[in-house]
């Protein structure tokens, strides 16, 4: 689904492939027991929340007209224009000092308040090239050539939308309520994180050189499996390293009924994807979680000519970069022993640094500070631990500069739906990218706002304190 460009790769014909600005956290850091929990003083979840609620019940209806209107004019990855637009906007209004073009598309919503911490609110922005099947009153019914050229349905399928309603709804409340808190608040919209390019873009447009760098960085992704008013995290290790690799296979062509004159790169293709299994479950700690997927290979005209070469297409998750760089190195001297064995010419394996993205590890003592809180919003039995998955978000490059880092997912499915795809037999509830996930609205951006809202408060001193 990704649109593939790729300027930047690096070949691996030099020893070292992987510059140092591109490597993810060393080790993955194993939740600290002993991680402080700052707890904030008793009643004082009660009382702030009491607050945010009162503005937010005047901002409800607002949020989820706002939220349709995005999920019904949705954009592409790099094709952001009314929706950052509509952003700012909304940041002004609010009272924040709003910086356009950022990145590309990006948007910076500043709200100086004091002295204090800064703490950083994200949100993306992009939809997906899905065609919307979910039959609501608002679904997307946008087509748009995207970069290739090509027409395609375009489609919030991600929840972006949500994530982004949320990030209106949290900017106005806490703007509202500046005389409960004092710092520095740094909001940003960023675009293309489907390609994962955007955090990257404004991170090297200078993302923590221009505006105040953050303390802290905070995220919500939304969870198309989970109820709305429930939330999960991970501590630690929540999202994976992830790498494309291209593979051009090269072989010598000829007629398919005399194959002992080429040399066939199909049969070479399908031996180097044996092989790279091999990488997985010969070549990892069992323990040590790694995908290689090769999601797409392509040869080939016609029944009875070889083609004179292949091209495959990997993706590869990993949670280190010794692992991470362990891998890499192992595709490409499979691929080409593979090549040797067959007595063809060398493949040609590229790993695209544009596309990679580090793996995403939740601070720990700043996850279980959101996390005391989140319990007394919500109860705590609408707080649940996640299990660390290998998709991946670039969410992970805000981390940069040692930047502790906090994304939670937020539940976005009705009660009634979750509990019916509950009972045995019943079909799955649509995933994430599907043309059919459809949130619930109102109860998700709510959730979505009183967290956040609760959680960058509870990181901020009070008022003149
Ligand atoms: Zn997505
Ligand atoms: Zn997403």
């Amino acid at each position: 689904m990704q649109v593939r460009r790729l300027p930047l790769v690096a070949v691996f014909t030099c020893a070292l492939f992987l510059s140092g600005a591109e490597r993810s956290p060393a080790i993955p850091q194993p939740p600290a027991p002993d991680a402080k929990v700052p707890a904030p003083p008793a009643g004082w979840v009660k009382e702030h929340l009491a607050v945010v609620d009162k503005k937010l019940d005047g901002e409800i209806a607002d949020l989820v007209a706002l939220y349709q209107h995005i999920h019904a004019n949705p954009e592409l990855s790099l094709m952001e224009v009314n929706t950052p637009n509509r952003l700012a906007d909304e940041a002004r209004k609010a009272g924040y000092e709003v910086t356009e073009k950022v990145g590309g598309n990006g948007v910076v919503a500043v709200l100086k308040n004091g002295p204090g911490p800064v703490v950083l609110v994200r949100t993306d922005m992009d939809g997906l090239p899905i065609i919307e099947q979910t039959g609501l009153p608002y679904a997307s019914k946008v087509r748009v050539k995207n970069r290739d050229g090509v027409e395609v349905g375009v489609m919030h399928a991600c929840g972006h939308d949500i994530h982004m309603a949320s990030w209106v709804g949290t900017a106005r409340v806490l703007a509202s309520l500046k005389d409960k808190w004092s710092g520095t608040l740094v909001f940003v919209a960023q675009p293309a994180e489907e390609i994962v390019a955007g955090a990257k873009k404004m991170l090297d447009d200078g993302l923590y050189t221009k505006f105040p760098k953050p303390d802290y960085a905070l995220a919500l992704h939304s969870d198309p499996l989970t109820p709305a008013g429930v939330i999960s995290y991970s501590e630690g290790l929540a999202l994976a390293n992830s790498d494309t690799v291209d593979i051009l296979v090269k072989g010598k062509g000829g007629h398919g009924a005399a194959p002992h004159v080429t040399i066939d790169p199909i049969v070479l293709a399908a031996r180097m994807i044996l092989d790279f299994q091999t990488i997985v479950s010969r070549e990892t700690d069992p323990l040590d979680p790694v995908v290689v997927t090769v999601g797409s290979i392509h040869g080939g005209t016609k029944h009875n000519i070889i083609p004179n070469e292949v091209k495959l297409q990997l993706t590869v998750r990993t949670t280190t970069n010794a692992t991470r760089d362990r891998v890499l190195k192992a595709i490409d001297r499979i691929a080409k022993a593979a090549a040797l064995g067959a007595n063809a010419p060398p493949p040609e394996v590229k790993v695209s640094l544009d596309e990679f993205t580090p793996a995403t590890y939740n601070d720990v003592p700043l996850a279980r500070k959101c996390g005391a809180v989140f319990g007394e919003i919500l109860g705590a039995d609408n707080v649940r631990s996640r299990k660390p998955v290998m998709g991946a978000e670039d969410f992970g490059r805000f981390s940069e500069g040692k930047t502790p880092i906090f994304m939670y997912f937020l539940g976005t499915v009705s009660k009634e739906k979750y509990d019916a795809a509950q009972k045995p037999g019943a079909p799955a509830l649509p995933g994430m990218h599907t043309d059919a996930y459809a949130p619930l609205p109102e109860p998700s951006i709510r959730t979505g706002v009183r967290t956040m809202s609760l959680a960058a408060m509870n990181l901020l001193p009070p008022k003149g304190k």
